[in-house]
């Protein structure tokens, strides 16, 4: 239903959101019988192993020795306290934009200028000649890796009939080089999601040479940092796809959606966090733990008359029932690649050399390692977090 919440037309946006809203709400005991199984489960599960709670337990077994949850907590923080003001900055201008009294719920997806979609290329093979360009501004290496991609067919990026649905990299180990699934209709989207995919691409490549196949990959927590910085980095070059004033529009729409993901990251980590550390919690306490989280970090949305669907809201989120306590991930990976291309203000040869050091490293080196070896501070608090916004604002300003 998401491009039906893209419209111009306000009343279908109210109308497409309603319908999708009852659906779920159709499910709402469902969800939470489901969750309180799987709490009451997890918290076994946690005891037998010898851990105090479930979140706990989660820590230890995806290897996070380089952060804790108490680190989590002062990112949260960090992100109401730096990133919300900038959050209710881009809705009122969202709102003054849409000529609005309220921002409602639909209000969020369309284009605040109700302007059509860019349309950035119309064949496959544009969006591969134009992303090649970019890599060629870029960086000699990355362009004749994503080049030898080219030349080994390892790009199979065009929607097709029949075709499985999704988008990402992966590798054919025995080979050792990586190949990129895409299913492109045409869209920005489809050019960000290129340069995303290219990095982790780039990634794999850098490491090929490895021996050990356990160090040929990162901890996802760096990994994201090498397709989050090359979507920052290929952007300056949005040129290639479009006159100036449209390259400006995908750049804005992207830096504000990094913006716009941080308090929804930040829900998403902290609910969870709690769920997985109360066995024995009860509905109520439950739902008045995520209306607080959404008090800090839902912004200036009017949900008037939908309060039960608001307090439901993260039904919609798998993460909560199938990964817990995994997203914060990609938070920290955006704040490092925030600082690669803060960092690459001061010129691009010098970081690019340094990032393509940190992504030979593989899996070699534990996270503050990688970081630095990038260029960055591996930290997420208010201190790493306040110049980065700062930043993000003052290039906002410029488009
Ligand atoms: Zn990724």
């Amino acid at each position: 239903m998401d491009r039906y919440l893209e419209d111009p037309d306000r009343a279908l946006r109210q109308e497409t959101w309603e319908l999708v809203a009852k659906r779920r709400l159709q499910d709402v005991d469902k969800c939470e019988d489901l969750i309180d199984e799987i709490v009451r489960l997890r918290a076994q599960t946690a005891r037998n192993a010898g851990f105090e709670n479930y979140r706990d337990f989660m820590f230890r077994k995806m290897g996070r020795f380089d952060y804790t949850p108490a680190d989590c907590t002062l990112f949260h923080n960090a992100i109401e306290w730096e990133i919300m003001p900038a959050v209710r900055e881009i809705q009122n201008d969202r709102k003054r934009q849409l000529k609005l009294e309220k921002l409602r719920p639909w209000d969020l997806a369309v284009d605040p200028q109700n302007r059509a979609p860019l349309k950035p290329f119309a064949q496959v093979g544009e969006l591969v000649s134009r992303t090649q360009k970019i890599f060629d501004h870029l960086d000699v290496e990355l362009a004749a890796g994503f080049q030898q991609m080219q030349d080994l067919k390892l790009l199979d990026l065009d929607n097709r009939k029949g075709k499985a649905p999704g988008g990402y990299q992966s590798t054919l180990n025995e080979a050792r080089v990586p190949f990129i699934f895409m299913n492109a209709i045409g869209v920005q989207r489809d050019v960000g999601y290129l340069l995303h995919e290219a990095g982790h691409a780039f990634h794999a490549l850098a490491t090929r040479d490895e021996d050990l196949y356990p160090y040929r990959s990162a901890p996802i927590e760096f990994c994201e940092v090498a397709a989050m910085s090359m979507e920052l980095l290929g952007n300056e070059f949005l040129e290639e796809f479009y006159p100036s004033d449209e390259a400006n529009r995908a750049r804005k729409t992207h830096l504000e959606g990094i913006i716009g993901f941080f308090p929804w990251m930040a829900v998403v980590d902290a609910f969870p966090h709690w769920v997985y550390t109360r066995a024995g919690q009860t509905r109520t306490e439950r739902e008045a733990v995520y209306l607080q989280l959404m008090d800090r970090f839902g912004g200036d949305v009017d949900w008037a008359g939908y309060e039960d669907v608001r307090a439901h809201s993260w039904h919609r989120q798998r993460h909560v029932f199938l990964y817990p306590v995994y997203y914060v991930e990609y938070g920290i990976a955006q704040l490092g690649a925030l600082q690669v291309w803060a960092n690459s203000r001061n010129g691009h040869a010098r970081v690019l050399k340094n990032f393509k050091t940190a992504l030979a490293l593989g899996g070699s080196r534990p996270l503050p390692k990688l970081f630095a070896a990038a260029g960055c501070k591996f930290q997420f608090d208010t201190a790493t977090i306040k110049p980065l916004i700062h930043f993000v604002g003052s290039e906002l300003k410029k488009l």
